[in-house]
């Protein structure tokens, strides 16, 4: 199942995006935890070469503890700032500041020794849709700047904020990029609600889901859906189980396939299934590989 979303604004709002990145010093990315190879655009490491890079992991609350620490390592190897946080609580967004200064205390130290003094940084802030960018920026700034709402490609346009004296973002809107090149990044970009809804073909997206839940998360699944879920591994038996135990089913007996999907999808976007990850920092290789 091929996903793809790349609508004609984001081709704009990534040229502009181009034509902005020299006049930062940084780059501060909001990532989805659930997924961070998925939910961040590739085409970023190509294009910001030079910058300091700060990872920003959001939703954490929603993601396996446990593996968004180990993603977290792995970035911070290779030379990002990373922090996690609940973009919806002022207290989770505090240390963005500190991280920024220190991603960039190189670049400072080189500006005071050819005797600049201004110690102002400027950052570009960047996410695909629905990574909560726009709920970063608000619960940072202390009110509401942006834009948000849990629908892809709310935020819009590109606007300058400062924070305290020092501090400088430039707020973008979200953007997808032209082919996934793996099919697991656009269901995972799907599941996480960055991909506009209305174009997913969702009985085969939950199918998917309950593929790598069954693999990954059973345990997930007999909490919510109860015993019978108990030890199923295979993805349309557990679809069919929890049909059963949610009354998904049609007025001649056939399950509704359509209605127990969405009901899965909504579970899991919203928490009730737990804190899931969608991708293993070990495993991204083999799970790129799982037959959809
Ligand atoms: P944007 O498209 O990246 O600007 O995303 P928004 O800021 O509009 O957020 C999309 C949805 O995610 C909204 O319903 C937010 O309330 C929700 N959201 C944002 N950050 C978090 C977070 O850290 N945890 C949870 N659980 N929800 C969040």
């Amino acid at each position: 199942m091929k996903i793809q979303w790349y609508p004609g604004h984001m081709a704009k709002a990534k040229r502009k995006m181009k034509e902005d990145l020299p006049l930062v010093d940084a780059i501060i990315e909001v990532i989805d935890s659930r997924c961070p190879n998925s939910s961040r655009n590739p085409e970023i490491d190509i294009l910001a070469k030079d910058k300091a890079r700060i990872m920003l992991f959001n939703k954490a609350d929603l993601a396996d503890p446990a593996r968004t620490k180990s993603f977290m390592e792995s970035f911070r190897k290779q030379g990002f700032y990373t922090m996690e946080m609940d973009a919806r609580s002022r207290s989770s967004v505090k240390g963005v500041s500190k991280l920024v200064m220190e991603s960039c205390a190189e670049l400072l130290e080189r500006k005071k020794q050819k005797g600049i003094l201004s110690q102002s940084i400027k950052a570009m802030v960047l996410g695909i849709p629905n990574v909560g960018k726009s709920t970063f920026i608000n619960a940072y700034v202390g009110k509401a700047t942006a834009k948000t709402g849990n629908k892809p490609g709310v935020t819009k346009g590109a606007q300058w904020i400062k924070i305290g004296k020092d501090l400088q973002l430039l707020d973008t809107p979200g953007i997808t990029w032209p082919k996934f090149e793996r099919e697991i990044v656009g269901l995972n970009l799907a599941l996480i609600g960055s991909i506009n809804d209305e174009i997913l073909p969702i009985e085969e997206l939950i199918f998917y889901l309950l593929k790598y839940l069954t693999r990954y998360y059973g345990s997930a699944l007999v909490s919510r859906y109860g015993e019978t879920l108990q030890g199923k591994e295979d993805a349309l038996e557990a679809m069919d189980a929890i049909a059963v135990k949610r009354a998904c089913i049609k007025k001649g007996g056939d399950i509704d396939y359509t209605k127990v999907s969405r009901l899965i999808l909504d579970d899991f976007r919203s928490g009730r299934l737990g804190r899931i990850s969608l991708e293993h920092p070990m495993k991204w290789e083999e799970d790129s590989q799982m037959e959809v």
